[in-house]
């Protein structure tokens, strides 16, 4: 009985510590960047209180763009799309920290931006499901997926935030 109180105890323990170093994928599309939005959605995840761990300006190939939209390949505005994420650089950034993912999808709002909520960034900046100015990974394994694809092992850092104890309990 020891052994198996000690057990749950411990799953408890381990079910209870917030994983802090979760991680997901934003990309500022090729219309955020020709805005000059860069700097406004980089502020919004800093005053969230999300860590960057890895940013990079490119011009996106088509091969990366078919893999990362690998799921829309049927989808009538595919070509479209890939047009529109080809036509300028992209700003691709990687955020960490307790809940990310689904926080950032929150933070980004809706697809469509018509129906995206006035204070998220697609709410905000957007108004046509062609032009929606930001990318966020879908979830957890959406975010791994992408992180690797977009990015080498080396260009993210593992670093400390020195107010992490102002952030989480
Ligand atoms: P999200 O980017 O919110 O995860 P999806 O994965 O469904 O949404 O779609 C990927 C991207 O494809 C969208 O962000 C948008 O740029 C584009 N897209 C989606 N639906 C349409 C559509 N009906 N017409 C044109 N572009 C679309």
């Amino acid at each position: 009985k020891g052994s198996a109180q000690q057990h749950s105890k411990q799953l408890c323990w381990s079910a209870g510590v917030p994983d802090v170093s979760e991680r997901t994928l934003i990309a500022v599309k090729p219309d955020g960047v020709q805005r000059r939005l860069v700097g406004q959605i980089i502020q919004r995840f800093e005053q969230r209180g999300f860590k960057l761990v890895g940013l990079k300006m490119l011009q996106v190939s088509e091969d990366l763009l078919s893999q990362h939209y690998c799921q829309l390949r049927q989808k009538p505005f595919y070509p479209s799309l890939l047009q529109y994420m080809t036509s300028g650089p992209v700003v691709v950034m990687v955020w960490e920290g307790l809940n990310v993912v689904q926080t950032s999808r929150a933070m980004v709002g809706h697809t469509n931006p018509a129906e995206a909520q006035a204070g998220t960034v697609r709410g905000d900046f957007s108004f046509h499901v062609s032009r929606n100015v930001v990318h966020a990974s879908d979830s957890l394994e959406g975010a791994q997926r992408e992180i690797q694809l977009w990015f080498q092992g080396n260009e993210l850092l593992n670093w400390v935030c020195c107010d992490q104890t102002s952030t989480y309990e």
